[in-house]
Parts: structure tokens; sequence; C-alpha cells
């Protein structure tokens, strides 16, 4: 029987880009689209405990097996910020373009634009079993927003002359931080 898995994230491109990656990778699960569960406020100080936190309310409140992520921008001029606090850098009601304002807003005239996504994914269990998994990808923070795919920061982060923005949702999926944290997690997984 195949394994009915949740994608515990209400931000749908998060969701559409883990069930994306989770087919390239031949993961035969049953992605279970048809449930709710309550938010979690994020208070964990880092990307692990935040993914753990959000996991583990997703499969108490529905007794699925439950894959959540904790994702966090590290910029290098700002000494790593805004890392965890990444969601609310504009503030705890910043939408995707405040934050992106802010961003751009700190780093003008900054010649050093270095940039790490980091992505730390959590799958817990019903029996409170659990495994965890991180990705990276350097990058660059752009001059200004280019391209209209994707969501969040993606269109100010470039990787190769190009922001994830730019590029096709396949070709981001091959190599985000997203990515690589799933592909972490099979292996973890022995899959
Ligand atoms: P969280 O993991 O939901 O706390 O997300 C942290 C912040 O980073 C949110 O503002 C997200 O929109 C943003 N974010 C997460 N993943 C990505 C991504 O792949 N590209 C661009 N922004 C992202």
């Amino acid at each position: 029987m195949i394994p009915r898995l949740l994608i515990a994230t209400k931000n749908a491109g998060k969701r559409e880009e883990m069930a994306a990656i989770l087919v390239r990778l031949g993961v035969a699960a049953e992605v279970v689209t048809d449930v709710d569960w309550p938010d979690v406020e994020e208070t964990g100080e880092t990307l692990e405990e935040n993914a753990l936190l959000k996991a583990r309310a997703a499969v108490e409140a529905t007794g699925l097996p439950s894959l959540a992520d904790d994702t966090g921008l590290e910029v290098e001029a700002l000494g790593g910020a805004p890392g965890v606090h990444t969601a609310r850098f504009a503030g705890p009601h910043a939408t995707f373009d405040d934050n992106i304002d802010r961003l751009l807003r700190e780093l003008d005239g900054v010649a050093d634009r270095r940039a790490r996504f980091r992505t730390v994914v959590a799958l817990a269990f019903p029996d409170g079993d659990y495994v965890t998994a991180e990705g990276s990808i350097e990058g660059r923070i752009a001059e200004e927003r280019r391209g209209d795919t994707g969501f969040g920061y993606d269109p100010v982060f470039e990787v190769g002359g190009r922001t994830f923005a730019e590029m096709s949702s396949e070709e981001k999926n091959l190599l985000s931080h997203r990515a690589r944290a799933l592909e972490a997690l099979g292996r973890a997984l022995g899959l």
C-alpha cells in the first residue's frame, strides 16, 4: 500500500515545489491535500526547531506522516540575517513584497551581495519518530527584482546570473535549497 503523506505547509509555492520534487525523486507516497491542521507559531531559534514544530503540529492534528520545511535567507553583508526571521523580516504581517523592499533597502550601495538559502525539512511520524535533513544553495541578492515565477524572495535571489524567478519551476526544483534538503532526507531514509 502506498503511504499517505501530508505536506505540512500553507504556502502554496512551497507545497507545489515539495510535491514536484518528491515526484522527481520517485517517492511513492500519496500526497494528502484534503485535511486541515492548526497553524503553529514559529517560536524556535533554529530552522530545525521550527521545521519540527510545524511537522509535529500537523502529525498531531491529522495522524498522518507530515513533512514540513523551514527556510532562511542568510545574507553575508547582514551577518547572516534575516536567517530564522526571514518570513518576518519587514514585520509580523510582512508580505513578500515588503520583505524584498526591506532587503533591497538594507543592501542599497552594498557591493558584497553574497547570500545563501538554507532549508531544513522535517518528517514526523505518528509514533513520535522523526527525521530531519538540510540543504542550501549559494547565490547573491540582485540589485532589483527580475522574473515572475516562484514566490517569496525568488525575484531577487540570483544563481549563475539569473534569479530563481527567471527560472522555470523545473529548473529551480533541480538545484534549490529545498530540493537539496529533500534529497538529503531521502538519503537519510535510505531511499
Ligand atoms: P518559512 O520557511 O515559511 O518560515 O519561510 C521563510 C521566508 O522565506 C518566507 O518569507 C518565504 O516566503 C521565504 N522563502 C522560503 N522558501 C523560499 C524560496 O524557495 N524562494 C524564495 N523565498 C522563499
